[in-house]
């Protein structure tokens, strides 16, 4: 049985409660986690507060970076070991889950290096004064972490954090605690005081919403979806704590009439299957020129016809889907796809080694989906590739641009000037010129526009969100 992890301990919860850890590739349980309350929040929030007054805020930058790196290579060395708790709690197929573990130890390296160098200015501003600013951080930050990247979103979030000098609460999401949980005990080793990174684990409208709610934290971090990051905006809105959000996605990808075929069909169907679709930022709508429509449909439907779905161990191409609820809404997407007359251009397939118990969903690629269809509109968090076909650039970019969210876009063109207009008119936090999430570089800042967000993570950008500035006017004469 798992217990919370609050100032360097393994802790119970005063519920007394557990919630059963359920392995999507065979629907079994396998373990069980805490069932958080307020009073866990609370406890770990002092806890935090303690180790941010008495020792982290007091720690020199270098000495923060040292504890980051140690981590690091910490995580590095048990990479295989979270990988499995990860594959076998999220389903994730087992060179996903490597490189997820790998991921984690890359964000807290490249925080680590960061520490030192994050510094304020001086401002030339008038006779007689000297002005500076101050990078300072918030103090007891926290993290609510969904359940498709848990151990990279945590790396993100928690990483930039604890670089900036604040301390942490994190409540990850209920399907996927076991990797963060150990994570916190190899934080422990690293010689992370206690306190600094606590783990509170439980359901979101319990604990979530306690973590939210509470006075003692000063920055909220939070990823998932739209809904609930409505929710914890007001709740912070009542204290005024500051809030960055990421949250979904319906990420185009527009393939020109004279792309390089051959290097984007791979990355057009990567972008949507990985992690079985359950990607805030997969590519999960093409745009295809009319001009190339037919034949670029020819080759992703051939492409989608070779994918197999199996048991997260036998790492195939997709492992199941988190939970039968999520199967259940795929399900939902594809079968109003099918009352409206959406064709279904190709399908993946389920192996026969998959249990019917476990959680699976072939991947699907669907034509001439109409801009206006939820299908076209709503992230599906699943993999379902929605095709639809484009007269001229404009038209390309009303239907990029038509839809709440604005996370990524991928565009393919050897045209250089195209390239750079359509990165400018495209609305999203990243675009990406002939490739697809540039194999996910932690280097670079994250986040969306419109309903997918605002803040940035990632890169050293993330560690503005993680402090405040202050002014310091002097006046000398
Ligand atoms: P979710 O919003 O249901 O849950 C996310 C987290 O919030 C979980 O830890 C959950 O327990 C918690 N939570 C739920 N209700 C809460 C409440 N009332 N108060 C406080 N916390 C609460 O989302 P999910 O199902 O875990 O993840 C899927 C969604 O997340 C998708 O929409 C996806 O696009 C989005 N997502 C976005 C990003 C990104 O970086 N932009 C990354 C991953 C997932």
């Amino acid at each position: 049985m798992q217990l919370h992890y609050i100032a360097n301990a393994g802790i119970a919860s005063t519920s007394g409660r557990t919630i059963p850890v359920v392995d999507p590739s065979d629907g079994q349980p396998f373990d069980e986690i805490q069932r958080g309350t307020a009073e866990d929040i609370d406890a770990a929030v002092r806890a935090a507060r303690q180790c941010f007054d008495s020792v982290y805020s007091r720690m020199a930058p270098v000495e923060r970076g040292r504890l980051l790196a140690r981590l690091s290579a910490l995580v590095a060395e048990h990479a295989d070991e979270l990988a499995a708790l990860e594959q076998r709690d999220c389903g994730k197929p087992t060179r996903q889950a490597r490189a997820d573990a790998l991921a984690l130890a890359r964000y807290f390296e490249f925080y680590a290096g960061a520490c030192d160098k994050l510094h304020g200015e001086t401002i030339p501003y008038a006779d007689g004064y000297s002005v500076l600013t101050w990078r300072e951080p918030h103090g007891v930050t926290g993290h609510i972490v969904p359940w498709n990247y848990p151990m990279q979103i945590f790396g993100r979030c928690v990483g930039a954090a604890l670089a900036a000098g604040n301390v942490c609460v994190v409540k990850p999401a209920e399907d996927a605690c076991l990797s963060l949980l150990r994570v916190a005990e190899l934080a422990a080793e690293a010689g992370f005081p206690a306190g600094a990174l606590n783990i509170v684990t439980g359901y979101g409208h319990e604990v979530g919403d306690a973590l939210a709610r509470h006075p003692g934290i000063q920055h909220i971090s939070f990823t998932g979806s739209p809904n609930v990051g409505t929710l914890i905006q007001q709740t912070a809105a009542e204290r005024h704590c500051p809030v960055t959000l990421e949250l979904g996605g319906k990420s185009p990808q527009i393939v020109f009439a004279d792309a390089d075929l051959d290097a984007a069909v791979p990355t057009l169907v990567n972008a949507i299957i990985q992690n079985a679709g359950q990607t805030c930022s997969a590519g999960s709508r093409v745009l295809i020129d009319s001009v190339i429509y037919e034949p670029l449909l020819e080759r992703l439907g051939r492409a989608f016809e070779a994918l197999r779905v199996g048991p997260a161990a036998m790492d195939l191409d997709l492992g199941p889907l988190i939970r039968q609820s999520q199967q259940q809404r795929v399900w939902d997407f594809l079968s109003d796809a099918q009352v409206a007359g959406i064709p279904l251009v190709a399908q993946g397939t389920v192996v026969e080694e998959a249990p019917d118990t476990g959680f699976y969903q072939a991947p699907a690629l669907l034509r001439d989906v109409p801009p206006d269809h939820r299908l076209a509109q709503e992230e599906v968090f699943g993999p379902v590739l929605a095709a639809m076909s484009f007269e001229d650039e404009d038209h390309a970019v009303q239907l990029a641009n038509g839809t709440p969210y604005g996370l990524v876009a991928g565009v393919w063109t050897r045209d250089g000037a195209r390239q750079l207009r359509m990165a400018r008119r495209v609305a999203a936090g990243q675009v990406f010129i002939n490739n697809y999430g540039a194999a996910g570089g932690v280097e670079l800042p994250f986040g969306g526009v419109k309903s997918s967000g605002h803040g940035r993570e990632k890169g050293f950008e993330a560690l503005y969100g993680f402090t405040t500035l202050k002014t310091v006017a002097i006046r000398h004469g």
